[in-house]
């Protein structure tokens, strides 16, 4: 069946089986993610969510099922082209922000762009726009242990969207906040992310989370219980 490029999925698992030694934690994922939209994918604990995601991701490469991006095989590309894409059209933001604790809210969030090769004026320039964007401004010269944990959600959100990517993968992302924060840092990232067009691949096991989302998969004992695809 030929399908137009309107219609091919940005990101595609199928069948993904994955196993560490003993432990398998994928027997059977399959996802179809397009360009900008939000999908979630709900589970318990130990489900195989966030494996899921690091092999969407290029972080982790599955034992088998292909992962395609667009029509680029991920799962056999080489290291270099996975730290091409993550540093230009994929972005991660995971529980804790994982922000660089040497570095300013600024600098954190100027990096990618740095490692692009946007000068350092300039990143900074594009980076307090972002951290303006997200309420975090005023914290632009702060470091991560001096910031609240919505507060360096929020950096680590700018961090993720500066480059303009094309899919945000998001594990848990509210997982260290209180309920009030989580839903404030909720509605900041699907708002930015529904402006640039950004894909967000969301991993929760939280249903109040997983409402931001259009759709939802669920995954349950390492297989997708089902494969939605959008209208
Ligand atoms: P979830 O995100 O749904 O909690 P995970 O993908 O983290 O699920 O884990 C699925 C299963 O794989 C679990 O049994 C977990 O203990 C195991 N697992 C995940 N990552 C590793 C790893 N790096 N080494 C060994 N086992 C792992």
């Amino acid at each position: 069946m030929s399908t137009t490029t309107a219609e091919q999925p940005l990101l595609t698992a199928r069948e993904l089986c994955k196993a560490y030694g003993s432990t398998t934690a994928l027997r059977g994922a399959s996802v179809e993610l397009h360009a900008g939209e939000i999908l979630a994918v709900t589970g318990p604990s130990g489900s195989g969510k966030s494996t899921l995601l690091h092999c969407m991701a290029g972080i982790v490469r599955p034992d088998r099922g292909p992962v395609l991006y667009r029509d680029e095989r991920l799962d056999h590309a080489p290291e270099v082209r996975l730290s091409e894409l993550r540093r230009t059209e994929f972005a991660v933001v995971f529980q804790f922000g994982q922000l660089i604790p040497e570095l300013t809210s600024v600098d954190n969030v100027s990096l990618p762009l740095v490692l692009g090769g946007t000068s350092r004026r300039a990143a900074q320039e594009q980076a307090r726009t972002w951290l303006e964007r997200f309420g975090v401004l005023d914290r632009a010269e702060a470091r991560p242990g001096e910031l609240s944990g919505g507060q360096a959600q929020r950096v680590a959100l700018a961090r993720a969207l500066v480059t303009g990517p094309k899919v945000v993968f998001a594990d848990e992302p509210t997982g260290a906040l209180d309920s009030l924060a989580g839903e404030q840092v909720m509605n900041e990232l699907t708002i930015a992310a529904r402006e640039l067009g950004t894909a967000i691949l969301l991993v929760t096991h939280e249903a109040t989370v997983a409402a931001y989302a259009d759709r939802e998969i669920r995954l349950a004992d390492g297989r997708t219980t089902s494969l939605e695809v959008s209208a």
